[in-house]
């Protein structure tokens, strides 16, 4: 069973080891972190979204899977300051280094991996076993104030927008990491965030409420013509993290026709909201089954977060979708569920909203 995948931060990962030909390591291996490519194909990961992030100035990152404090988040309860705003002037050079990256990739993998633009795209690459790209952004400054650099990056071939990671943007605001907490930890989206959803409308750029606080969640729903996507969030009713959906906001993702990707991230899972490698895989099934029942078996998929966040030891990189795979099956998920959760969901309403 092929895996379209709602989050990952390979380019991330690549991007931290700061050298010339990074393309390379992904397209060979280097068997580093979560994601290359050899690895890709063996776990029949066909595609997914790949987030573009831009870290922020007070983070010392030592590796893609520790961007940020994880030792706080192994107390009983821990909120985490938000970092402060990053400036446009400092994200687009990043941004446009990392899709630097991505388009080398696509261009010496002998058409073997294909940045999607539209349905036509992501149809055609899947059908010729292409591994399928949908080029997404993780906080939006590179955008710029006034939305100045929007085409631009949209001519490179961005199709997704997360109009904040967790710090705030000119645009919206994003949750800190808190638990135990309710997502709705402060003001919605600005003047020129609500600009931009209606941007993104207008060229079909899928809008990602993963990361957003609930009043900017609420003023999505409010104004966007686009159905609601929450790439890599789980359920809040079994996890209290702000990062996570309540059962409002999941059925309003259910009347859009939109969709939830189940985040492997032991905080996002757990229901004591610890971020331990040493976390049970029943608890992701756990989300799938809570997940389904508020949303449909139509609207539910993997946003693995992978090369961004500590990965239970289970899983421990794209290998370990088979051991994930094989306990849905045992669990009862039959294969047209099992195809639904693990590919087609996504490839549908990327579809829909991309046209
Ligand atoms: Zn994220």
């Amino acid at each position: 069973m092929k895996i379209f995948d709602g989050h990952n931060d390979v380019l991330f990962r690549l991007f931290l080891k700061d050298k010339e030909s990074v393309h390379e390591d992904f397209l060979k291996g280097d068997n580093e972190g979560h994601l290359d490519f050899p690895r890709i194909k063996e776990a029949g990961f066909i595609g997914g979204f790949f987030a573009i992030y831009v870290p922020s100035q007070e983070e010392k990152i030592k590796s893609a899977d520790k961007p940020i404090r994880y030792d706080d988040m192994e107390n009983d309860s821990y909120e985490l300051p938000l970092p402060k705003p990053v400036d446009v002037s400092l994200a687009l050079p990043i941004v446009l280094q990392k899709i630097d990256i991505l388009k080398n990739i696509e261009k010496q993998s002998k058409g073997e991996i294909k940045i999607c633009k539209n349905a036509k795209d992501l149809n055609e690459s899947i059908l010729n076993k292409k591994l399928s790209v949908i080029m997404h952004i993780e906080g939006a400054e590179a955008i710029g104030s006034d939305l100045e650099n929007l085409d631009t990056l949209y001519d490179l071939g961005l199709r997704s927008i997360g109009p904040v990671w967790s710090r705030p943007t000119l645009f919206a605001h994003g949750v800190p990491f808190k638990f135990p907490s309710s997502p709705d930890t402060g003001e919605g989206l600005t003047e020129i965030g609500k600009q931009l959803i209606k941007e993104c409308n207008k060229r079909k750029i899928i809008i990602d409420l993963s990361h957003l606080n609930e009043k900017g969640f609420w003023d999505i729903e409010k104004l966007s013509q686009s159905p609601l996507i929450a790439t890599h969030s789980n359920a809040h009713s079994i996890c209290t993290h702000t990062r996570n959906l309540t059962d409002k906001q999941l059925s309003a993702i259910k009347d859009s026709g939109g969709m939830v990707g189940v985040n492997f991230a032991p905080a996002f899972l757990r229901t004591d909201g610890k971020m331990l490698a040493d976390t049970d895989l029943d608890i992701i099934l756990r989300h799938f089954n809570y997940l389904i029942e508020k949303l449909g078996d139509d609207k539910v998929g993997f946003g693995s977060d992978f090369d961004g966040a500590l990965i239970p030891s289970g899983i421990n990189d794209v290998l370990g979708l088979n051991k994930l795979r094989l306990l849905m099956k045992n669990h009862g998920f039959n294969d047209q569920l099992m195809k639904k959760l693990c590919h087609d969901n996504w490839v549908n309403v990327i579809s829909k909203i991309l046209g």
